[in-house]
């Protein structure tokens, strides 16, 4: 007998009139359908269980460590975090001697553009390079760019743009299919920006050459239009450039484009520079302020009480050398660091950003993030807040942090392990020895 049959007798035996609690009867049936699916999920998940011995682990909100659990992984999730070991049928990892912490994220990324040939980088370069290389190939670079960052153990990116013709919402797909390993990708389809974009120069017999990486926005309708079709070709948040051109937003135009990305549920990131424009995107509601290398105190006071992102993409000087040969590199990178000392000090809320377009000789784009730690802990941050930068804050950022940014139950089971203690020495963490993304093991050393 079914419970809903048991439940008709039950219901005649007390005389209930039966026709009218025919909806209920529909209810429980649905209800018992569900329990029924349930416990078939529960099966399958059963059988893909992965239990993790950590020796360490760190919680990124507060630099806390907890010694000796055992993680319950089941269908790509944290299902619990104990002191001993769960009695269940599950594959078992052996990270007893290793210090753990959520997956690392970037807040700055350009997986599709590879700037070509050795820098210095001229903007003649920059203007022939969506010339010279087609989208089809970009979103193959891409995927590699994107391939080494995992290795590292970037399990989650922001890409903010130069997508190549949407080839960020491709590469975004293709992992998310499972086609390829890979990072969760954030992807902010092309760059919105006034008319022309970060392209200077272009002659006029060549026309809007800079389509392919940027919409020009100029009315209040066009910028509502560029944020549409940003999200119908899979954007997943709005990158706007207000601060590359002569001419750029005003605090209306702005507040705009946060309200419409904000009714699409998505987030706004506005590159920025310079006092007055900062402070504009800030009051019109941005979420975050990419680069802002001049900002003043009051503006980051004010980023503070609002709650607004810095994503600094603090550049650390073995990039900037080769930008700009070792005089300036040395000056922008003090600015850069003296900059993240004061954000740090006046509590603006910070998240990890690289910014990197084109790979240093022997280094991928994987390896590079890895040097703006120099950067952080020279501004005098301690490895707990760098930590912090690049995990729980970016997940707050993007707002996901329901799933993302801390080992805890409920959450997306991505998970990176060292062998030393990262709050020791930040540098530590260059030494990645497991990654792990949605319960799947991208890479396990310690098995070596
Ligand atoms: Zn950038």
């Amino acid at each position: 007998m079914t419970q809903v049959q048991h439940d008709e007798v039950k219901m005649a035996r007390h005389g209930f009139h039966l026709k009218g609690l025919f909806p209920l009867i529909v209810i429980m049936i649905i209800g018992l359908f569900f329990k029924g699916h349930d416990d078939v999920v529960a099966q399958e998940q059963q059988s893909k269980a992965v239990i993790i011995h950590v020796g360490h682990i760190i919680n990124p909100e507060d630099g806390s460590v907890e010694d000796n659990r055992f993680i319950t992984i089941v269908d790509g999730k944290i299902t619990a975090i104990s002191k001993g070991q769960p009695r269940i049928a599950a594959d078992l990892v052996d990270l007893s001697d290793q210090w753990v912490l959520p997956g690392l994220m970037d807040m700055h990324t350009h997986m599709t553009w590879n700037q070509p040939g050795l820098l210095p980088r001229s903007r003649s370069d920059y203007a022939l390079h969506p010339v010279m290389n087609s989208s089809g190939f970009r979103a193959l670079e891409g995927l590699r760019n994107a391939q080494d960052m995992l290795d590292k153990g970037f399990t989650l990116l922001r890409d903010i743009g130069n997508n190549a013709n949407y080839a960020d919402t491709d590469l975004r797909k293709a992992i998310e299919q499972g086609l390829f390993k890979g990072p969760t990708i954030y992807n902010a389809g092309k760059i919105i920006a006034p008319y022309g974009g970060q392209s200077h120069n272009i002659s006029p017999e060549v026309g809007t050459q800079w389509d392919q990486e940027y919409i020009d926005a100029d009315t209040p309708d066009e910028l509502v239009k560029a944020i549409r079709r940003n999200i119908y070709y899979g954007a997943k948040l709005i990158k706007l450039v207000n601060t590359d051109q002569a001419y750029r937003y005003s605090y209306e135009d702005l507040k705009l484009a946060a309200d419409e990305t904000h009714k699409a549920g998505l987030t706004l990131a506005v590159h920025s520079d310079g006092d007055a424009a900062t402070q504009d995107a800030v009051r019109a509601g941005a979420d975050s302020i990419e680069h802002a290398f001049s900002i003043s105190d009051e503006t980051l006071r004010l980023m503070a009480e609002k709650g607004t992102y810095l994503v600094g993409t603090d550049f650390p000087y073995a990039h900037m050398e080769v930008f700009y040969g070792p005089e300036r590199a040395r000056r922008v990178v003090d600015n850069i660091m003296a900059r993240l000392k004061r954000a740090w000090q006046l509590r603006v809320p910070m998240a990890f950003g690289t910014d990197t377009i084109s790979n240093l000789p022997g280094k991928n784009r994987g390896e590079m993030a890895l040097d703006y730690y120099q950067v952080w802990s020279g501004a005098g941050i301690p490895a707990a807040g760098i930590i912090r930068a690049m995990t729980i804050e970016p997940a707050k950022l993007l707002k996901v942090d329901s799933r993302y940014g801390s080992i805890a139950v409920g959450k997306m089971a991505d998970i990176v392990a060292v062998p030393q203690n990262p709050l020791d020495d930040i540098e530590n963490l260059r030494n990645i020895q497991f990654v792990m993304k949605h319960g799947a093991i991208i890479k396990n050393h310690n098995n070596d």
